[in-house]
């Protein structure tokens, strides 16, 4: 592992929230070398990133893809913290919860705070990677990196440029997810960017198409499954998601492309009020243990 990390640009990464996205990316980044430090607001939740994080290199290993040396490596590379305690950090991705004056609220913050030649990546689903370049004093140095989730299980990371996102920075993350063995697209900085432009209006179809009443919740995913050859069905990729992921970016794709078609579902937003967010929370459109 030490070996792979001299052919690529960064040594340190941070992530910023260990929801989910955050937990998976760190474990991704961590397995491929680098040193990685993450980071919650909430002490609670990184205990639970941190055991999340065991079982699933416990679940490879029984499955025969992780061997205890790697998972022991990958765990060495891996800090959980509140705080950083350095700014020597070549690469922040933040991965806090979807809202645009929290996400510019944490690229300020680390803009202070990390060394001047800090990249500052977001793994944003839907807000513009611009807007968030220009609360910093390095604009350059801002990208958007859009894993998806599960994190170590799905191959693709989204790549976005801010209108003032350098070359140089693009030359740079690209080799950095190469390293972690994720296949790279590029997109412009438009609302969704690719995947969730065209996913979200399909999900918020699918909430439609339930509110209506013309199909139960499980027949609108086992059509979408057997019919179209999904591996998952519409609203249960809504709930792995999280409902409140979900409405955000529908929000941002109504207001960004100022266009009804892109207006979130109401029960979605029912849903969203009630705290039904999905999985993450035993509830969403299906209930979980
Ligand atoms: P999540 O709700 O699981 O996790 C968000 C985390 O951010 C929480 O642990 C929370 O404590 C933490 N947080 C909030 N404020 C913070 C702060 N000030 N400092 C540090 N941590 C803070 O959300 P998620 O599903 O992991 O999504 C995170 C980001 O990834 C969002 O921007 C989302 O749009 C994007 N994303 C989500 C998915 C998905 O399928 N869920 C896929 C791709 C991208």
């Amino acid at each position: 592992m030490t070996e792979k990390i001299k052919i690529t640009p960064f040594q340190s990464i941070a992530v910023v929230g260990s929801g989910q996205m955050g937990q998976g990316i760190a474990q991704v980044c961590a397995a491929a070398g680098f040193r990685v430090s993450l980071l919650d607001i909430n002490a609670e939740q990184l205990t639970k990133a941190e055991k999340s994080i065991h079982k699933i290199l416990d679940r490879q290993i029984e499955k025969g893809r992780l061997t205890p040396t790697d998972k022991a490596s990958t765990l060495h590379n891996l800090t959980f913290a509140q705080n950083l305690t350095s700014p020597d950090v070549d690469l922040l991705i933040e991965a806090v919860t979807e809202n645009l004056s929290l996400k510019t609220a944490i690229m300020k913050q680390y803009d202070e705070y990390l060394k001047p030649e800090a990249i500052l990546a977001s793994n944003t689903s839907s807000i513009s990677i611009t807007q968030l370049a220009a609360v910093t004093k390095r604009p350059a140095q801002v990208i958007g990196m859009h894993f998806m989730n599960p994190v170590p299980v799905m191959p693709l990371v989204e790549v976005i440029r801010g209108l003032m996102t350098s070359n140089e920075t693009f030359k740079l993350v690209e080799i950095a997810i190469e390293h972690i063995g994720k296949t790279m697209v590029t997109s412009q900085d438009y609302p969704g960017f690719i995947v969730n432009r065209i996913l979200m209006p399909m999900i918020n179809e699918a909430i439609f198409t339930l509110q209506e009443g013309i199909a139960s919740a499980e027949d609108i995913d086992t059509a979408m499954r057997l019919g179209t050859n999904q591996p998952m069905g519409p609203l249960a990729l809504a709930d792995l998601i999280g409902l409140d992921t979900c409405l955000s970016i529908m929000q941002v794709l109504h207001s960004g492309f100022a266009d009804s078609k892109y207006r979130p579902c109401p029960l979605l937003v029912n849903y969203v009020n009630a705290g039904w967010l999905g999985r993450k929370v035993g509830r969403g459109f299906f209930e979980y243990e």
